[in-house]
């Protein structure tokens, strides 16, 4: 019997699959295509934006620099020199409903506790790049990836999960549904899933254009919906408000495209060929809890929005590495009793406010009378600093905060890349999955309040190059800072509770 079974061997169940099996639980993927690079997932149409959240979970688990390379990108366009006196402006931002944004705007001073060091910024990859990447980690340490195994039933008792995927049972004490937005899992294990139903039919698709000098580059907000091109090659993007009626079961024809395209852009562009297209909605949901007994749920299977803004990914990425330490501490039964409620109650928010910030720019670029004052008041919003610096917090993925009681700003959110004077940063010391007590006293003074704990969390003296007021520390293994103490001499009780709060066994 595994510990964990993972249905789904997309991004997130391969992250969450990796996470687990370096905290030493034994995990099996099933993946229900047998082909492990389907032509979606390549570029053009498998292009996907990384967030700097994103950028700096891949680099705490030691695959930033592999991903930059399968991505092809250069990683000083991503990371800053760690020596540098502060950290720099953001580089690249995206847009908000098609309006895209200068990240000159943005303003630094309102970014507080960032640190210079190698994920600064988000980056573009392709859906291929990260689980190439996801799949080698995964395998190296352990796990066991069955492909061509659709998971068709579950069942579950108080000790135990069975997953069928063919004619194959595979008995586990947990499973996670990691299979995308028509999440199987979700439905065979009773959550409830809701949200807003469609505006919009939204299409990606690899063409070839006759005319393409018809159609500008990047966003075309349009009084009849929206379309994209990029320098990629033949890529092609549209939104048709058509009330996200269109039959997603049906084939994507030449004519339907060009049907569609000529509509939403107004012209009448031709398209010679189509060599691969996919649609989906706007569609809005989210499960209203992650977990139901012995069954939980990531990424897609957890949460479904329009691709606008770059989000999805972000989200269940996020979602992976606050599941995974949590769930394996539950399985070594090295977990406080609530430790796996926390996981809802912590990523369901971060879920929920993503779909709002999706359905706000589908309200934007809905055509009408209304969607052109509307853009307009948020071009001018995107004209100040505070509007860009705002817009880069809610999407940059460095900012969220959960809530873990404390008016202490940096509680709850991302630690900052603090590097020691020995060199060692910690993103180094993260590297393994463990919790870390840094200490910045000049006496050691955590090392005895640490000691009973070293099994579960690892004890770090050292000075920091950069003072941002902090003595101590305790960061949780996916980077979130659990307790900071601001003085050495306050630090006792608090830091107790803290460790027993996520380190205790039940
Ligand atoms: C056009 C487009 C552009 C996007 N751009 C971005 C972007 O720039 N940034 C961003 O963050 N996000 C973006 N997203 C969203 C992002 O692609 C998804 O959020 C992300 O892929 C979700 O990952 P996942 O692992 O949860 O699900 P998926 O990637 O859907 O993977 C689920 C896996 O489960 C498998 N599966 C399904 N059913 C079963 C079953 N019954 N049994 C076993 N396996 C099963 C599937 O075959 C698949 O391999 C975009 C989405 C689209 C459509």
């Amino acid at each position: 019997m595994h510990d964990v079974v993972i249905a789904g061997a997309g991004p997130v169940g391969l992250f969450l699959a990796g996470e687990l099996a370096l905290a030493g639980c034994s995990v099996v993927v099933l993946e229900r295509e047998a082909d492990p690079h389907p032509p979606l997932a390549a570029l053009p149409l498998g292009l996907r934006g990384l967030n700097a959240g994103s950028a700096e979970t891949f680099y705490r688990r030691g695959m930033l620099q592999q991903l930059l390379k399968a991505s092809g990108v250069d990683a000083a366009t991503v990371g800053a020199d760690p020596d540098a006196d502060q950290a720099p402006r953001p580089r690249s931002l995206g847009h908000f409903a098609g309006i895209t944004l200068d990240a000159a705007d943005i303003d630094p001073a309102a970014l507080a506790y960032r640190l210079p060091g190698p994920a600064m910024d988000g980056f573009m990859t392709s859906l291929e790049a990260v689980t190439g990447v996801l799949t080698e980690r995964a395998a190296a340490l352990g796990v066991s990836i069955v492909r061509g195994a659709p998971v068709t039933a579950v069942t579950q008792d108080e000790q135990t999960v069975t997953v069928t995927a063919g004619a194959q049972d595979h008995p586990a004490r947990w499973l996670v549904g990691c299979d995308g937005g028509r999440s199987t899992v979700r439905t065979l294990s009773g959550f409830s899933f809701v949200g807003t139903e469609p505006l919009f039919t939204g299409y990606v698709a690899k063409v070839t254009f006759a005319d393409p000098h018809q159609l500008p580059m990047g966003f075309q907000l349009t009084p009849t919906g929206m379309y994209l091109r990029t320098p990629l090659e033949g890529y092609l993007g549209m939104m048709d408000f058509d009330g996200g009626t269109f039959d997603r079961t049906q084939q994507l024809t030449c004519e339907h495209l060009q049907t569609i395209l000529r509509r939403v852009s107004g012209t009448e562009v031709t398209l010679k060929e189509v060599h691969l297209a996919s649609s989906f909605t706007d569609r809005a949901m989210q499960a209203t809890t992650y977990r139901h007994g012995r069954v939980l749920l990531a990424g897609d299977a957890a949460h479904i929005h329009s691709p606008l803004g770059g989000q999805g990914l972000n989200l269940g990425i996020g979602d992976a590495m606050n599941l995974g330490w949590k769930l394996a501490a539950t399985v070594r039964g090295d977990a406080p009793d609530d430790l796996l409620d926390t996981y809802t109650a912590e990523r369901h928010p971060v879920g929920a406010a993503v779909l709002d910030w999706s359905r706000a720019q589908v309200a934007a670029m809905n055509p009408g009378p209304n969607a052109p004052a509307l853009q307009h008041w948020v071009r001018d919003l995107l004209r100040t600093s505070d509007g860009t610096t705002q817009v880069y917090r809610r999407s940059s993925g460095l900012f969220h905060r959960y809530d873990l009681g404390s008016e202490q700003p940096l509680i709850g959110r991302t630690a900052p890349d603090f590097r020691l004077t020995d060199k060692t940063t910690l993103g180094d010391l993260l590297l393994d999955g463990h919790g870390v007590l840094l200490d910045f006293s000049s006496q050691q003074r955590l090392s005895e309040q640490a000691a009973p704990w070293k099994d579960r969390v690892r004890y770090i003296h050292g000075r920091p190059t950069k003072d941002l007021g902090f003595e101590a520390l305790l960061v949780r293994p996916d980077g979130i800072v659990a307790w900071a103490d601001t003085s050495a001499a306050a630090a006792g009780k608090e830091l107790q509770s803290s460790l027993a709060r996520w380190f205790a066994r039940s």
